[in-house]
């Protein structure tokens, strides 16, 4: 059932969904979930889990509106708290990281290709202190970056987690970061920063994860370190 609806952004809400037997789950895995209309017609969507695998008995789904699709201004236009959704999950084995599988990350999203990264964000501050961890967050606009504060509050309590924003479209007067999209001379910069080779999750549109997992192998790193993660067909 959901419980409750968070906006993240003018086009991102977060649903948290009580689950009625709880499994537990990996950071990077995520839900299938199926809508049904009454005349029996079903479109099934899949969406990362954005919570830690620690929170237990309910998930957080966060999911960004693409305007003219199916599902997801149903959950943002119709689905209120007290809904009852059909989930299949957890799903999704080589894009997921828990401490044994290694360090330091480097994390790459893509809009809302932030999500699971999201998860492996949480996990790695409630269960892997030590890990060191470094985001780089491609975002049209600082109004487009999902989970704004919750990333400075991570980054604020935590010396081995940092944060990186690229802006593609339109950046704030007094921006001094990033403002292309992530290209091997940006990537070349971050694993300078890290020092040691990273384990990469590559998580957003197709096209990104396409042009950021083949730049990083480019500039080195190894292409079994390298995880990714498709999320739709078009470009953000
Ligand atoms: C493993 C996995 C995890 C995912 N996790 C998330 C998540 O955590 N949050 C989230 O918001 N989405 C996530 N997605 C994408 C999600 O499954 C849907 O594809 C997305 O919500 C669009 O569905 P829709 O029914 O609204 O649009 P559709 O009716 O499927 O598509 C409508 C139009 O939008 C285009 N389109 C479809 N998907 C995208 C997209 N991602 N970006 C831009 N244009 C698109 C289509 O080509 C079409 O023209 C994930 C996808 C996968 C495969």
């Amino acid at each position: 059932m959901v419980t409750r609806i968070i906006a993240e952004t003018y086009r991102a809400k977060t649903f948290s969904i009580d689950l009625p037997e709880w499994t537990p789950f990996r950071a990077g895995q995520h839900y299938d979930v199926r809508l049904t209309a009454p005349d029996g017609y079903q479109a099934q969507r899949s969406y990362s889990i954005a919570s830690a695998p620690e929170t237990r008995g309910s998930i957080d789904l966060t999911i960004e509106e693409i305007p003219d699709g199916e599902v997801s201004p149903y959950f943002h236009n119709v689905v209120e708290p007290g809904d009852r959704i059909e989930l299949r999950g957890p799903i999704g084995g080589p894009f997921t990281w828990d401490a044994v599988d290694g360090e330091p990350l480097l994390l790459l999203a893509g809009g809302s290709g932030i999500v699971p990264l999201m998860s492996i964000i949480r996990h790695k501050l409630a269960a892997a202190p030590d890990v060191r961890a470094m985001l780089l967050y491609s975002a049209r606009s600082m109004e487009d970056v999902i989970y704004r504060e919750a990333l400075a509050d991570a980054v604020d309590g935590a010396p081995n987690l940092s944060v990186m924003f690229t802006l593609t479209r339109r950046k704030p007067a007094s921006w001094e970061g990033h403002s292309r999209r992530i290209d091997r001379a940006m990537l070349e910069e971050v694993l300078g920063k890290l020092g040691e080779p990273p384990l990469s999750y590559v998580c957003g549109p197709t096209p990104f994860v396409e042009t950021v997992a083949d730049a990083l192998v480019e500039a080195g790193v190894l292409p079994e370190r390298v995880r990714t993660e498709r999320f739709g067909p078009s470009g953000s």
